[in-house]
This record gives C-alpha cells, sequence and structure tokens, in this order.
C-alpha cells in the first residue's frame, strides 16, 4: 500500500523499517507508526498540531460531544462499504473518529488507515488504537499508490483532490466533514463583535462526482469549565486569546451548537 515519499516507488517492510528499491528507509516507531515525512519535505520542525492541542483535543473528545458526528459518519460509510474495504482516514489527529470507525466496520474486516501531519497527533493515536495502521505524512502527496482505497475519510483537514483522487479506486468513496453555518456560533458571539456565520459552500473537486449532503447539527451543555477550555484549545480560537480571556469564557459559555456539513463524494469508473 505504502510508497516512498521521495521517489514514488512502492515501500517494502523489513524488520522494523520500511524501504524502497532505491535505498530509501523509514523507520518504524515503537508506539507503531512509520514516519513518511521527509526531512527536507518538513517546512516546520513540528508541523500539526502540538502536544497541548492534542490533549484537550483527546480530552474534549472522549467526553463524547462529537459521538453524534462520528456515529454519522460510521452509518452513511457502512451503508456504501462491502466486504475487506480499505479506508484512510485524511488528517485522522489522535485517532477518534477513525477508531470508531475501524470498531463499526469490524464486522467488515475492514483495513484502515490513518494519516497525518502531525507526529505528535499520530504518536497518541497509534499508542492507543493498536488495530489501525498510522503514518507521519503529507496529505498533499500521500504516500499510497494508486487506486488503493475504497473510501477516503476527510474530517475538517486540508488536502489535494487530485491525490484524493488518485488513491482511490474506481467507485470508491470520499466522506467529507466541513463546519456549516452556525458551527460554535455561541463561541464567536463571546469573542467577536460581529460574529460571522460559516462559509458552507462545497468544493468542487476535479475527478469526483457529489452523491449525497447532509447537514447535522445538535447543541452540546458544556458539563464543566474543563470542558469549555478543552474545546477552545482545540480550535484555531486557541491562538488567539490569552488565557485570562479563556477563563473568562468558561463562565460565559454553556451552550454551544455544532453544525456540520457531511458530504459524500464518489469517483467514477472511466
Ligand atoms: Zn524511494
Amino acid at each position: 500500500m505504502y510508497r516512498c515519499p521521495l521517489c514514488h516507488q512502492p515501500l517494502n517492510r523489513q524488520d522494523l523499517s520500511w524501504r524502497c528499491a532505491n535505498s530509501h528507509c523509514f523507520d518504524f516507531a515503537k508506539e507503531g507508526y512509520v514516519n513518511l515525512l521527509p526531512v527536507q519535505n518538513k517546512h516546520s520542525k513540528n508541523p500539526g498540531d502540538n502536544a497541548q492541542m492534542m490533549q484537550a483535543r483527546r480530552a474534549f473528545l472522549d467526553a463524547g460531544y462529537y459521538q453524534p458526528l462520528s456515529d454519522q459518519i460510521n452509518k452513511l460509510l457502512s451503508q456504501h462499504l462491502t466486504a475487506s474495504a480499505k479506508l484512510l482516514d485524511i488528517g485522522c489527529g489522535e485517532g477518534y473518529y477513525t477508531a470508531r470507525l475501524s470498531d463499526a466496520l469490524n464486522a467488515k474486516q475492514a483495513q484502515i488507515w490513518g494519516l497525518d501531519i502531525s507526529k505528535t497527533a499520530i504518536r497518541y493515536a497509534a499508542k492507543r488504537y493498536s488495530a489501525i495502521n498510522f503514518s507521519v505524512a503529507s496529505a498533499y502527496d500521500l504516500p499510497f499508490a494508486d487506486q488503493s482505497f475504497d473510501a477516503i475519510t476527510r474530517i475538517y483537514a486540508p488536502s489535494l483532490s487530485t491525490e484524493i483522487e488518485r488513491v482511490l479506486k474506481h467507485q470508491a468513496w470520499l466522506l467529507t466533514v466541513q463546519p456549516a453555518a452556525h458551527h460554535l456560533f455561541e463561541l464567536k458571539q463571546a469573542i467577536y463583535q460581529t460574529p460571522r456565520l460559516h462559509d458552507d459552500l462545497a468544493e468542487n473537486l476535479p475527478g469526483l462526482v457529489l452523491r449525497q449532503q447532509q447537514n447535522l447539527s445538535y447543541a452540546i451543555e458544556l458539563k464543566q469549565p474543563q470542558d469549555t477550555l478543552n474545546l477552545l484549545n482545540m480550535t484555531p480560537f486557541a491562538w488567539k486569546l490569552t488565557e485570562a480571556h479563556k477563563l473568562q469564557l468558561t463562565e460565559r459559555l454553556s451552550k454551544v451548537s455544532l453544525d456540520f456539513t457531511i458530504r459524500l463524494y464518489q469517483k467514477p469508473t472511466p
């Protein structure tokens, strides 16, 4: 499945490393993931989410606030996938959605890969979920052979549509989740004078056909101040707010709207 990020030749597993015919070699970490991000392709020392964001994210997701979204993703994909399907989760973070999807498709003996640019996130993911094949890699140069997957999930993450199209089999699926108009609106109201609604336009993804689109919205009741802090720290708001401002918000925010658009695209037969 894996291909070399440097020369695009297939990678073969040799003991604790993955190697291509040109002797490019990538180590398999003790946590059980492979780092396929060549040093020369890194634009910063530690790209992607940092440890503080990752801890906040894991705690918040573990509290179950996003479970209805995860359930809906699993339901949609279960309807479309046959036995032994191969799936890739792009921008999988610490693995919450990936692992719940893996459980949901367990009876179908699906095989799951998860990819993220953040090594911190992938270390968290691989330590907890051993059944999934995790890699640190770029979504803009996917380290997989052409036509490898029956489905790809992309929850929020940025990516390159030509790469997604390349690694999908014909008739395979891409499921995307984007924030819809009112996502986290109360949070924005508490931060901005004139909060703006999210743009929610369908992307044009060349080579893929939009087959289905649905909205999922519900409100969550933040049970503890720590939950509010975690929510703030896992979003881009984390960069904008001081710690004092975050603490203030924990007192003012109790109910927050979640609002998502889920889209299902398909790669047509040639
Ligand atoms: Zn190579």
